[in-house]
């Protein structure tokens, strides 16, 4: 049944004498515009169903001089019927519509393809993921062939039209039931969808459209990267076939350990290990930060479990700004092995100290409160 009793040139908007180029264009403008992924419209299936059934009468010779003659009755008694389809089968009716998708790869058929990602790996030092870093990683990649342009056909000969879906890389079944005539369409399995057979393969891809490539991609770490994180490079994996998007490649991120830190998200750890006679008497000790050495000076009577923050010397935020601190936490080591005379002072020391040697002005809770901060 016909969905629309309106003049078929007024619909697509072309003059009574338009050509075939003219009326091709006008119904895929039209389309386009009314395109269930781009027109919240809501007669817009109903609008499309008039659409394409003026264009299937006026993209016909035969029909049309039918149409031009005797009008909608005149096309009744010739027996057509427009072509019945679902919204959500869009991509099908525009493949079978024009042979290929006019909504680019999204409905195109399934020869064209997006090429599909690829994975890599690589192993980073920390102070590396501190500064950010530029990686070259080696890797193999389906790329177009350049023999053939990606086509799979051997220079110097053509592709013959599929005789089966004669070019159209579709089969349409027709299935008629009380609910009305059902269309589904399938892939040609003779041509996969291509509409035509390539009878003199490209003899470099052996028809496939392309070849394996091996490739070095300059990955850059951004600085702050943490252990684990992938980052996607757009458009360097594997190329698609018949000119369809290459995928793309992600790049595992490790970030190896290093003995001197303990990172934790932004924030670096480490420990400086005192003698107790540093810690008693105070002392100025070297740091080793992401940056290098820091002078560190800690006053006379520093205790071991106190924590020293260097502010803004841990890792950069990952695409943000600023960095994390670094925290020195205090050691103080106790000796194990003692000379004779290492001992007699030692126990000559304890003897002149009282309550007093070991009194301090901050409480337990504040001292834990300082190790926290
Ligand atoms: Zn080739
Ligand atoms: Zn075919």
């Amino acid at each position: 049944m016909a969905a629309t009793d309106r003049d078929y040139y007024e619909l697509l908007g072309v003059p009574r004498d338009a050509d075939e180029t003219t009326i091709k264009k006008s119904f895929r403008r039209l389309a386009r515009e009314l395109h269930p992924d781009v027109s919240d419209h809501p007669e817009a299936e109903a609008r499309f169903r008039e659409l394409t059934e003026a264009y299937e009468v006026l993209s016909s010779s035969e029909r049309r001089a039918l149409y031009d003659r005797y009008g909608h009755a005149g096309l009744r008694s010739g027996g057509f019927s427009p072509t019945h389809f679902d919204m959500g089968n869009l991509g099908d009716l525009f493949a079978s519509l024009f042979g290929d998708g006019i909504f680019g790869a999204s409905a195109g058929g399934p020869a064209r393809q997006r090429g599909a990602d690829l994975g890599a790996e690589i192993e980073i030092e920390l102070a590396e993921a501190a500064r950010g870093v530029t990686v070259t990683v080696p890797f193999e990649v389906a790329a177009t062939c350049k023999t053939c342009g990606g086509d799979g056909v051997q220079p110097g000969t053509e592709p013959v039209t599929c005789r089966r879906c004669e070019g159209s890389g579709r089969l349409h079944q027709v299935s008629r039931s009380v609910f009305g005539e059902f269309v589904r369409a399938q892939t040609c399995p003779d041509c996969r969808g291509r509409g035509v057979i390539i009878e003199h393969p490209c003899r470099d891809c052996e028809g496939a459209g392309r070849t394996i490539e091996a490739r070095e991609l300059n990955v850059d770490v951004p600085a702050g990267i943490h252990d684990g994180q992938r980052i996607r490079v757009t458009g360097e994996g594997h190329a698609g076939t018949l000119g369809g998007r290459a995928g793309d490649v992600y790049v595992l991120v490790h970030v190896k350990p290093d003995s001197r830190f303990v990172r934790e998200g932004n924030d670096i750890y480490s420990q400086v290990d005192l003698t107790i006679v540093q810690a008693a008497l105070g002392a100025s000790v070297d740091v080793e930060t992401l940056d290098g050495a820091v002078a560190l000076d800690l006053p006379a009577g520093v205790q071991p479990g106190e924590v020293r923050v260097l502010r803004g010397k841990g890792m950069p935020v990952l695409q943000g700004f600023g960095r994390g601190d670094h925290r020195v936490l205090i050691n103080v080591t106790v000796p194990r092995q003692l000379s004779e005379e290492q001992r007699r002072l030692l126990q000559e020391f304890e003897e002149a100290s009282d309550e007093s040697t070991y009194r301090t002005d901050e409480s337990f809770f504040e001292k834990l409160k300082s190790a926290f901060r």
